[in-house]
């Protein structure tokens, strides 16, 4: 493996110690792995990336989500061409593809009447969580599981990241987080505890989670959860908050909240939004709620204000557009679950075959693999979990170790625990894939 990174990767490896004097741990991205040194990429298409010195790779990273239809889509490329011939990149004014983009989303999101187009999901959690204590005039906000919903000050509140301890403790007061409170995934006994708490103190303004559960089922939540959560957010007057920053679009046009069957009131998306494209973030919800983004008239005291110069950009909107109508005509999603689910059982047969001390499991085009932490009992039920003990330290080492195997021999995954993969995924690169997992 080491020979690998040694005699085919020298020009990243340039790349790479250059970035290290001029970029903080000389990378900005934490998705892939950038072990013994990070990859420099120069083309993407379809399912496969190609490297600074020409070795290619099967992506199954495709840049955390975003890309359902496969990297640097031909027909999307196009259409953002034309509206950058046109009127460059921003005007700062209305452009017809934002209101198409809105329309497409309101049509195909059950959850979503009116959309509010942010910079990313970042932004977007963080407008969804101003608009519900707005709207509510409660304080607290209810998080699930330790989830990742951006990086801003009151939401990493729960993370820990490995060998840092708790993420709230650096740099950021106790005070943005002093309204925020974390419940474990399932436990619905605890988060009525808390709603009933809260009821005495100030009110909860919303509970924030992701339907797949926490990292969009990494933990795993049970098949009536949505539906329970929702029933206790109504019993208690608190506003349920979906993020689909990684479900949106993925599971389907019309999100987790479509499969679960289960209406949020505000909905966070990103990612696939824009195709891949920059500057994916919205708020979207229900009519009244989303108002709450306008003030009444002549009034400025019930206004949550949000904003953001380069937010809702002709160039974003135009990807958005083409990328979203085209998963659609294509059935991406469908296809893209199709490939994962492939994937799953070639990898589950491997992992039997070898006796290897994995788990995979997957919820359509969102394929785990792990080596510890949650286990299914039967891969076909999502929902039927229990747990093993997490053997943190020796997982980080495999991991890294892993990871340049995966890299040397052509594979680029979320960090070896996370794949997503797209429409480009056809049945010949899923089988290539499979070998060269086996391989590793
Ligand atoms: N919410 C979830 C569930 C996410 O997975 C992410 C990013 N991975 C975010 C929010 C933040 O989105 P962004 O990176 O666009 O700020």
């Amino acid at each position: 493996v080491m020979r690998y990174f040694d005699e085919r990767c020298q020009r990243s490896k340039k790349v790479a110690e250059a970035a290290k004097t001029v970029i903080p741990g000389g990378v900005q991205h934490n998705l892939a792995f950038n072990h013994p040194f990070p990859l420099a990429m120069e083309r993407a298409e379809g399912a496969h990336l190609t490297d600074v010195d020409g070795n290619r790779y099967i992506d199954f990273l495709q840049a955390g989500g975003p890309t359902l239809l496969g990297s640097n889509d031909p027909l999307v490329r196009l259409k953002v061409n034309e509206v950058l011939e046109q009127c460059g990149p921003v005007t700062g004014l209305l452009h017809e593809y934002e209101v198409k983009l809105a329309e497409l989303v309101c049509q195909d999101m059950p959850g979503v009447d009116m959309l509010r187009l942010l910079g990313s999901g970042t932004e977007a959690v963080m407008g969804a969580v101003r608009l519900a204590r707005a709207y509510t005039g409660n304080k607290w906000i209810i998080k699930i599981g330790g989830a990742y919903h951006g990086w801003s000050d009151q939401l990493v509140y729960g993370m820990r990241l490995p060998g840092t301890g708790r993420m709230e403790a650096v740099g950021i007061p106790q005070g943005s987080t002093a309204h925020t409170q974390e419940c474990n995934p399932n436990d619905l006994e605890a988060l009525r505890r808390k709603l009933r708490l809260n009821r005495l103190r100030g009110g909860t303004a919303a509970v924030l989670l992701e339907p797949l559960g926490p990292e969009s089922g990494t933990r795993p939540v049970h098949h009536d959860y949505n539906r329970q959560v929702r029933a206790l957010c109504d019993e208690f007057g608190a506003l349920l908050i979906f993020d689909e920053v990684v479900t949106g679009f993925r599971v389907g046009p019309g999100g987790a909240q479509a499969y679960f069957n289960v209406m949020p009131d505000i909905t966070v998306l990103g990612k696939c939004l824009a195709g891949g494209y920059p500057m994916a973030g919205a708020i979207g919800g229900r009519r009244d709620v989303m108002m709450m983004l306008v003030g009444g008239i002549g009034t400025t005291s019930k206004r949550a204000f949000v904003g953001g110069t380069l937010s809702a950009n002709p160039l974003s909107c135009v990807a958005g557009y083409h990328a979203l109508l085209e998963a659609k005509r294509t059935d991406a999603a469908g296809k893209a679950g199709r490939a994962g689910d492939r994937l799953r059982r070639g990898l589950e047969s491997i992992i039997d075959r070898l006796g290897l001390p994995y788990v995979v499991y997957n919820m359509g085009s969102i394929v785990h693999l792990q080596t510890s932490g949650v286990l299914l009992l039967d891969t076909s039920n999502l929902y039927k979990l229990w747990r093993v003990k997490d053997e943190a330290k020796a997982r980080k080492h495999m991991m890294e170790e892993m990871g340049a195997a995966y890299s040397a021999h052509g594979l680029i995954t979320l960090a070896g625990s996370r794949i997503y993969t797209s429409l480009a995924d056809t049945d010949d690169v899923v089988d290539d894939a499979l070998n060269r997992f086996e391989d590793v």
